[in-house]
């Protein structure tokens, strides 16, 4: 193991005292839509096989104003490289994610984040709890083989599977956030509710506790705010930003009505673009969860940078990517710019 260099940028639980902390997810969806990753086992082969792809999009998402740089470990577990007959690869490709997460968050300043999250074979028996718990110990040893500077554990529909990871990251010492993605019955498999589930996870010793991805911003804030009234510590909120509804409460619920033809019956994975929030959506989403006193924002699996700035934006920051925000006053119809011709003004409204 390395030793663990003393940096002088401030670690996740300082940032956090001094206000909120921004992190981009949802590298997965993202490389499925550029054509890098295949939807279903949703490996993150990419890693091994445009290592260059990775590290410009964990650029992209701090340029935006994410944070974090959130290791592309997700779903790099034994299962799911079993699954695609890849299991000799299981350290490489967590080495690999590791390191380009790391030499990012070193040009950059973000913090680097490890990751663990569901593990699919999760049941709640003996044997399969020192499984999962093999599994999480594995990939968090390379992650503090690396440095990183705190873990994120995420995507659980257990809550005893989220404890056991968190077990496992506190045998580290690093800073933890946890979060749960809860499903369309607004309980967690086990049949707890999100405020109890957090509340265990913040009793058991979490940093940051909260939900991610499966709900899109309207159906994961009446959530949030039940689990800001239980527990005292960080509270993390990163919806995937998708349309979501009381009727259809996650993305993988979602029926489109414009269209029925899917292979696979739904829209869920790869055809949720009619539903993707705007920016503007986000934002709201963000200032609201934000006024509730949630303090780790972001945005997962359908996020894209602009997602990440709208974050960033609505928490008065101005990331580099700031600089380039709409700036309609200078459009050559719409534009209130004395520079816009006043004949191309008033053409405007047939536009
Ligand atoms: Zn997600």
């Amino acid at each position: 193991m390395h030793e663990r260099v003393e940096s002088p940028k401030q670690g996740l639980l300082e940032r956090l005292a001094e206000g909120p902390v921004v992190c981009a997810e949802g590298y997965l969806f993202e490389f499925e839509r550029r054509g890098y990753l295949q939807a279903g086992a949703f490996v993150p082969e990419v890693v091994l096989e445009h290592p260059d792809l990775v590290a410009g999009l964990h650029r992209e998402f701090v340029h935006a104003g994410s944070d974090v740089v959130e290791a592309f470990t997700y779903y790099a577990h034994r299962e799911k490289l079993r699954m695609i007959d890849r299991e000799g690869d299981l350290e490489a490709i967590n080495r690999a994610a590791l390191d380009i997460a790391s030499r990012v968050a070193g040009e950059t300043g973000a913090l680097v984040a490890g990751n663990i999250c569901n593990t699919n074979v999760f049941l709640p028996t003996d044997e399969s709890r020192r499984e999962v718990r093999a599994m999480f110990d594995e990939q968090l040893e390379w992650a503090v083989d690396a440095g990183v500077d705190m873990v994120i554990a995420e995507t659980f529909s257990y809550g005893e599977e989220a404890l056991i990871a968190l077990e496992a990251i506190k045998a580290t010492g690093l800073p933890s956030v946890v979060t749960m993605s809860i499903h369309q019955d607004g309980i967690t498999q086990e049949d707890w509710t999100p405020e109890d589930c957090c509340r265990r996870l913040e009793d058991a010793g979490a940093d940051v506790v909260g939900l991610n991805c499966g709900r899109g911003p309207w159906t994961m804030l009446p959530l949030l705010e039940r689990i800001r009234e239980n527990v005292q510590t960080h509270v993390a909120a990163l919806p995937v930003p998708y349309r979501t509804t009381e009727a259809q409460p996650t993305f993988q619920s979602l029926q489109d009505p414009a269209w029925s033809d899917f292979p696979n019956g739904r829209p869920f994975p790869v055809a949720l673009d009619p539903f993707t929030c705007s920016r503007y959506e986000i934002e709201e989403f963000t200032r609201r969860a934000h006024a509730l006193g949630v303090d780790y924002l972001g945005v997962c699996c359908g996020a894209g940078p602009h997602h990440i700035r709208a974050v960033a934006e609505a928490l008065g920051r101005t990331p580099p990517a700031s600089r380039y925000s709409a700036d309609m006053s200078k459009h050559a119809f719409f534009g209130t710019d004395s520079r816009v011709r006043p004949e191309y003004q008033d053409y405007a409204e047939k536009l």
